[in-house]
């Protein structure tokens, strides 16, 4: 028996990211023949934690066989073009959803890099002269060149034997959770939840069930908490009241997803006439892109969305909407008066047009400005969200007047119940299962449930570990 455990793996999985943190998701696999990347992001946040973006790849490169993204947010797919700049020349394998959001988000990703370099040499900002951007769009387009779009519940071979089916996770257009058959002396199963979305919730399908798995990475993002009820009650009677006082609701909203949410949920609030039919603006050219891809993957589509869909309905629109492409689209809504509703980017106020808007209207007392989401310390959003008297915009301490609402409930990511449910159909205990994409306090939190209410072995995923899977 010595020897049997003296033997060294032939194959193991290593955290290289999103390891007691949410951001910078990497996992690699390696065997004695192949060497797979689980996804590919960008650190980000913290000054600390984006500095990790500019240090090399803990491996080389040039050596991976190929990568598997989970799903297109920057968190997951951000530094792809990093690893080609820096030698990879691989596939890059995910669904066909997650293709067509890349192509939009790598090229504005790379174009903030880019930016950020300009700003940094024309303010002197950089100890580096000149500051270079982490990388460019010509990056980004050589990284886009090697996608190689799959169809869900598909098994493709990835690299020596390595095989993966990538199926539905219901986090955001073309999301997968990654099920991934190993080879060596024993063949294992590997199953990543990528980010894992939510049970019932609109337009997607659903998180697919899998039944087998050997080792399981899974997220924990909200594996400390429960989400809030259907918030359309709320946002219903939000609307109402911004229409009878004439006055606009601004919705500071993330192009991909939430801005689709919310449109399915208004529009479905306006068909069941509980809300009143307002004029709304789309004011980001990104969310007008992003709701084009989501109308068309109808792979991705729920059961509701398909009907409407078939029947001819258009679900993430209003009758009256308008979408602003152009800076001068967006100016003309200067001049426009309520009741109206705009939604514009970013979700936490942070930059993007919904700055202009802010800057015009939270002086305004007939102005409303509704929170959807998750406002991280130290951006517009958050001070708005606790009340701050005044918020800076553009150099200028702007006055809030504007009435400030916050609706809990919308999400993309499951909660502790979701992601036990989900687990909870793997049909025999995993042998290993690791905790990743999560702050300390939510790895541990969810951890420790696994260990109590599915009665697995669940650890938390240490930053730089190796762990054998055979
Ligand atoms: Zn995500």
């Amino acid at each position: 028996m010595a020897d049997a455990i003296a033997r060294p793996p032939t194959a193991t999985l290593q955290f290289l990211g999103a390891a007691g943190t949410v951001t910078g998701s990497k996992h690699l696999i390696a065997t004695d023949r192949a060497r797979v990347l689980l996804d590919c992001g960008l650190f980000q946040g913290l000054k600390a934690l984006r500095e990790r973006n500019w240090s090399p790849f803990p491996f080389d490169p040039a050596g991976v066989d190929a990568v598997v993204l989970s799903h297109a947010h920057i968190d997951h797919s951000g530094a792809l073009p990093l690893l080609v700049k820096r030698g990879f020349r691989g596939p890059i394998h995910c669904t066909s959803g997650t293709a067509d959001l890349l192509e939009i988000l790598l090229l504005d990703s790379a174009g903030l890099q880019e930016e950020d370099a300009r700003y940094a040499n024309r303010h002197r900002a950089s100890k580096h002269v000149p500051a270079l951007p982490l990388y460019t769009t010509d990056d980004a387009r050589r990284a886009l060149a090697l996608v190689d779009p799959h169809a869900y519940g598909e098994e493709f071979e990835v690299a020596h034997e390595l095989r993966v089916v990538l199926r539905r996770a219901g986090h955001i257009l073309g999301s997968a959770t990654v099920d991934a058959l190993v080879p060596g002396r024993v063949p294992v199963r590997v199953l990543f939840s990528g980010d894992l979305g939510r049970y019932g919730r609109p337009i997607l399908r659903s998180p697919e069930t899998v039944r087998e798995a050997d080792v399981v990475l899974v997220e924990s993002t909200y594996g400390d908490r429960h989400h809030a009820a259907d918030p359309s009650d709320e946002l219903a009677r939000i609307v109402i009241d911004v229409a009878e006082r004439r006055g606009t609701l601004l919705v500071p909203a993330f192009a991909v997803d939430r801005t689709q949410e919310l449109l399915y949920v208004l529009r479905s609030l306006e068909d069941a006439g509980r809300i009143p039919q307002l004029p709304l603006f789309i004011d980001s050219p990104m969310a007008i892109e992003v709701t084009d891809l989501y109308a068309r993957h109808g792979e991705d589509h729920d059961l509701d969305m398909r009907a409407l869909v078939d029947h001819g309905r258009s679900p993430l629109s209003v009758p009256r909407t308008r979408l602003l492409r152009t800076s001068d689209d967006s100016k003309s809504l200067n001049d426009a008066s309520g009741p109206m509703i705009v939604i514009s980017s970013s979700g936490m106020a942070t930059g993007g047009r919904i700055l202009h808007h802010l800057f015009r209207r939270l002086p305004d007392p007939s102005t409303t400005v509704l929170l959807v989401g998750y406002q991280a310390a130290g951006t517009r959003g958050r001070a708005l969200q606790d009340g701050a008297p005044t918020v800076r915009i553009f150099g200028h301490e702007v006055p809030v007047r504007a009435r400030v609402a916050k609706v809990d409930g919308f999400s993309a990511h499951a909660d502790q119940s979701e992601i036990l449910r989900w687990l909870g159909e793997i049909a025999r205990p995993p042998r290993a299962t690791w905790c990743v994409h999560g702050e300390p306090q939510s790895a541990d939190t969810l951890a420790a449930a696994i260990r109590h209410r599915l009665g697995w072995d669940a650890r938390v995923a240490q930053d730089g570990a190796v762990v054998p899977l055979d």
